[in-house]
């Protein structure tokens, strides 16, 4: 038997289900499978930024996969829909007798494989789907009555219980190499029309296995003891930066787990305080997937909680902009906005700030920023984007009661004390006083002194001060925030209260 590994979100050799079972039980050797959908991924918003890492780390999965003698195939199917017939040919062609590939479980995603596996079946072609993307699968966790858990913490309970049960997650290693490739690699173009090239900094986001793999074992050994108590403070590297690598499937979330239990006496739970945390975070990736599949609705830009519908959003293309480019008035919301689009990538934190402010304080529709997030991640993940702007907007699983909002300079006087993070992205903030920067009056006095007027880009404080002189006419000034903390908190309650 000769079996093609079809591979989506799953670039990796490491503990990949598909491809293990495939090295496994072909006689005639493994080819693998990637199709590039540009035109689906513009649809779906994928950032520049991710695509750019997707093809670079498809180009080190193509060299680790040619050293287990499994040629990489790279076909073009723009939209899901071509997938099939792509599949088809590629398949006939190479004379493979199955394709195996690991689920990927949003609709659009669930649709184009069944619609794969109908064309293949016709031609006399198995298949085979794993579930590989999650620790357990998102249908393995129900409640008593059988159905899909809608809050947290009951599910993270009986997602632990059902592992101590014995559940199949030990990562499975690196799999046997083939006797020898049953045909050669294609290269791997270095960037798709439609995206523009946004390199992923290489030293941020190194794009190889090997690593993320450093990656997790660095933060093991030197952050994840620390990890409950510095994970919210966005100016300290603090929790591992694993995401983009966990979404494109780089690494496996069991490798991860697996990790973790070994910091924490090989227990899930009630362990030490910074492992026990760690892993609740890798639960909640589990559960805002429990979620997409249990009820797929979140995945079609419908809120989960469908009263929230009729909250009357506002429509304001100069608040949506002053968001979207970080110049809202508030140091922490504008500094997540700017990390977000310069990095590609933001802070947990900061995630919520900045999606709260979007959605309460502004009252813009929360799917506004939900795109917007996708269109600019390195990350972006529905799954896991949804939950968290659904948590934010309080529409969603478990989400944060609407009355609870965040006052962002609240939250930038306890988690950015020093404006560290603050200043590094907002550097025309850098000669005002560090107190100013969680209290509007008094960043407004600040602001308002002609000697701060003019610190106005990325510049180190000196150079910014030396363009101070009097006379100058201001370069570029921080603005006033956009809205007023207590106004915009009293129409979010009133808009949330009446839905
Ligand atoms: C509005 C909003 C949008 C978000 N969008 C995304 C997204 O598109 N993609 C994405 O991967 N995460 C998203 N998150 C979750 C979270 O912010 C990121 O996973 C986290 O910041 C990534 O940093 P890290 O790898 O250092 O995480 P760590 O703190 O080291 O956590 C380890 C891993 O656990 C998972 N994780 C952590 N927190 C969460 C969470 N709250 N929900 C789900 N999974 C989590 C991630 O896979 C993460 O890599 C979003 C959160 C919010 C509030």
């Amino acid at each position: 038997m000769r079996v093609l590994v079809w591979l989506r979100s799953d670039l990796r050799i490491d503990d990949n289900r598909a491809l293990h079972a495939a090295c496994r039980e072909a006689r005639r050797g493994v080819m693998a499978a990637f199709l590039l959908s540009p035109g689906q991924w513009r649809l779906h918003d994928w950032a520049d930024v991710k695509v750019d890492f997707l093809l670079r780390n498809l180009q080190s999965l193509s060299t680790s996969l040619a050293r287990l003698n499994v040629p990489l195939l790279v076909r073009t199917a723009d939209r899901f829909s071509d997938a099939p017939q792509t599949l088809r040919r590629l398949a006939v062609e190479h004379a493979c007798d199955a394709v195996y590939f690991n689920r990927e479980y949003e609709v659009n995603e669930s649709r184009r494989d069944v619609a794969v596996q109908v064309t293949l079946s016709a031609v006399g072609i198995a298949t085979r789907a794993f579930d590989d993307q999650t620790i357990l699968p998102p249908n393995a966790v129900r409640t008593t009555d059988d159905r899909f858990y809608t809050v947290f913490t009951p599910f993270k309970r009986a997602w632990i219980e059902r592992i101590g049960r014995g559940a199949d997650i030990d990562p499975l290693g690196t799999p046997r190499a083939q006797p020898e490739p049953p045909a050669a690699s294609d290269p791997i173009p270095p960037a798709l029309e439609g995206f523009d090239r946004v390199p992923a900094d290489p030293a941020l986001w190194p794009p190889t296995e090997s690593a993320a793999r450093k990656r997790l074992d660095d933060f093991i050994a030197t952050q994840i003891q620390h990890y409950r108590d510095k994970r919210d403070i966005p100016s300290l590297e603090a929790t591992s930066r694993l995401s983009p690598y966990l979404t494109l499937g780089v690494i496996s979330p069991r490798r991860c787990l697996a990790a973790a239990r070994a910091a924490n006496r090989g227990l899930l739970t009630d362990g030490q305080p910074g492992p026990d945390t760690w892993m609740s975070e890798l639960i909640w990736r589990e559960f805002y997937r429990h979620v997409l599949v249990g009820y797929p609705r979140v995945s079609m830009s419908r809120a989960f909680r469908l009263e929230s519908e009729s909250v009357p959003w506002r429509q304001d293309e100069e608040h949506l902009t002053a968001w979207c480019q970080g110049r809202t008035g508030y140091p922490i919301v504008d500094a997540g906005m700017r990390q977000l689009n310069a990095q590609g990538w933001m802070h947990n934190r900061v995630r919520m700030i900045t999606a709260m402010f979007l959605s309460k304080h502004l009252l813009l529709d929360w799917r506004l920023g939900e795109r917007y997030f996708m269109q600019r991640l390195i990350d972006g993940d529905l799954a896991s984007n949804n939950g968290g702007w659904q948590w934010s907007a309080s529409t969603g699983t478990d989400a944060a009661p609407y009355f609870r909002i965040f006052n962002p300079f609240a939250q930038s006087a306890r988690f950015d004390p020093d404006g560290e993070y603050i200043c590094t992205w907002v550097p025309e903030l850098r000669a005002v006083p560090r107190a100013a920067l969680h209290d509007p009056r008094r960043l407004a006095e600040a602001l308002s002194q002609p000697t701060l007027r003019l610190a106005g880009d990325p510049s180190p404080v000196r150079k910014a001060r030396d363009r101070t002189a009097p006379g100058k006419p201001p370069l570029k000034t921080y603005p006033p925030p956009i809205v007023e903390h207590e106004t915009a908190r009293a129409r979010a309650l009133a808009a949330f209260g009446r839905k």
